[in-house]
């Protein structure tokens, strides 16, 4: 089988900073090559030292650029794609004056299909290869995402909405259709490829303690799934989960009781949390995708990113578009940084990096797979163009080190700077060169 391999400065992260230090945390190599064959990586190393050792068949030259791993987004919803940067309301507005409208159109496969493609060809521009992603309540746009993933070799979590109290009619399923709809499903796409299933109700309040029941029976059924949902977005929600639930201690609670924690539950948000809903979320593994920019724009509040550590619970970076108002993973990691400044908080550039590559893999369970170049992982990455147009590259003349320039890079980048997305090796995106400017 053929080798090919990248040249290029290469970047990546071997653990946490938070944890090993920043220096520990990752290693770079200013003149680099990758190495890859079938679509695995095989090495990464020095390129004077690799060239001679490996011998690949081909070398692809990028020189002057950096290569990352794949982009993770760890909370998002590909049927908001046409509501992103819809004005002006909070959350439980948000949802019944634009969500629910746009949602409705899903039961139509051919609807879904058209719209899964944008929102992937968005991902790629972007640089995000991996995503935890909500469809609706239809089957018909669960299949349409899977289908779409599938063609394009992605690794992508998606399930099939639950909901049946508090929306309209036409977006309600029941307790035994949620339970035997996301049974087939899963039959059909769990572990299918480089798909997983995640079983997802809306949030809490969309669904009844015998639909949440039903989501716990579909869990233990299928070891390996994953839970996803909302929690602790805004106020105003918390106190309708209180008046909907009073038996429950919590608005955690209302997951828990039903045995929807765990390492492979995955809860959007969590901004408004209580101390006994940080212990339980840390007593069971279970993860947050903490979505920045979607809490600025809905107004939700202000994430805790140093409790979260301090409480070593895994967090990864979500866009949740469309509340949040870009597919750019540099963007929420710009959001990320302005968020804690706001909690009088130091956020690195590293960090932020971290949560979006190899962090993102830890939240999601996929460090197996994904998230660095280690040998044997998925060749998913991206080539950075770190001077896409004279005014970048006038700015990243003047940083003076690799940090400064990672800063630079995530308070004034976008999908300009992806000049390419390789998914198992192959090229998924590539931008044109009658883009730049
Ligand atoms: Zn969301």
């Amino acid at each position: 089988m053929s080798k090919q391999a990248y040249h290029a400065s290469i970047l990546h992260f071997l653990d946490d900073p938070d944890k090993v230090g920043q220096c520990q945390s990752y290693e770079y190599f200013e003149d680099g090559l990758l190495v890859i064959e079938d679509g695995k990586i095989v090495t990464v190393g020095e390129a004077s030292k690799l060239v001679t050792q490996i011998q690949p068949d081909q070398i692809f030259d990028y020189r002057g650029q950096l290569l990352l791993p794949g982009l993770i987004d760890t909370h998002t919803h590909y049927p908001q794609t046409e509501m992103i940067a819809s004005y002006g309301e909070q959350l439980l507005t948000w949802l019944e004056t634009y969500t629910f409208p746009t949602e409705a159109k899903f039961g139509d496969e051919d609807y879904a299909s058209t719209i899964a493609e944008l929102f992937l060809d968005e991902l790629l521009k972007n640089g995000t290869t991996t995503a935890l992603a909500f469809p609706t309540v239809h089957v018909q746009s669960v299949d349409a995402f899977f289908e779409a993933a599938e063609r394009r070799n992605l690794r992508m979590i998606s399930g099939k909405v639950l909901m049946d109290r508090n929306a309209p009619e036409n977006l309600r399923d029941t307790v035994e259709t949620a339970y035997s709809d996301s049974k087939e499903l899963i039959e059909r796409w769990h572990n299918h490829g480089r798909l997983q299933y995640a079983v997802t109700p809306r949030f809490a309040p969309t669904s009844s303690e015998a639909q949440l029941e039903a989501a716990g029976v579909l869990l233990k059924e299928t070891p390996g799934i994953y839970f996803h949902t909302h929690l602790a977005e805004n106020l105003r929600e918390i106190a309708w989960v209180k008046d909907l639930f009073p038996n429950s201690k919590n608005y955690l609670d209302c997951y828990d009781q039903f045995g929807l924690l765990g390492k492979q539950s995955i809860f959007a948000h969590c901004i408004h949390l209580e101390d006994s809903e940080w212990a339980r979320l840390r007593e069971t593994g279970s993860k947050i995708a903490h979505c920045p920019t979607s809490n600025l724009f809905l107004g939700s509040g202000l994430f805790q990113i140093n409790r979260a550590v301090s409480e070593n619970i895994d967090i990864g970076l979500g866009t949740d578009v469309g509340a949040g108002n870009t597919f750019s993973l540099l963007k929420v990691m710009a959001d990320a940084y302005k968020v804690q400044q706001l909690n009088q908080n130091l956020f690195s550039s590293f960090k932020a990096l971290y949560l979006a590559t190899l962090g993102g893999a830890r939240c999601l369970n996929l460090d197996k797979s994904i998230g660095n170049f280690l040998p044997g992982k998925e060749a998913d990455f991206i080539v950075i163009d770190k001077e896409p147009d004279d005014f970048l590259a006038f700015r990243m003349q003047r940083c003076g080190s690799l940090l400064e320039e990672i800063f630079t890079l995530i308070m004034l980048g976008d999908d300009r700077c992806i000049r390419a997305t390789y998914i198992c090796g192959e090229v998924a995106h590539l931008r044109n060169e009658h883009q730049r400017a």
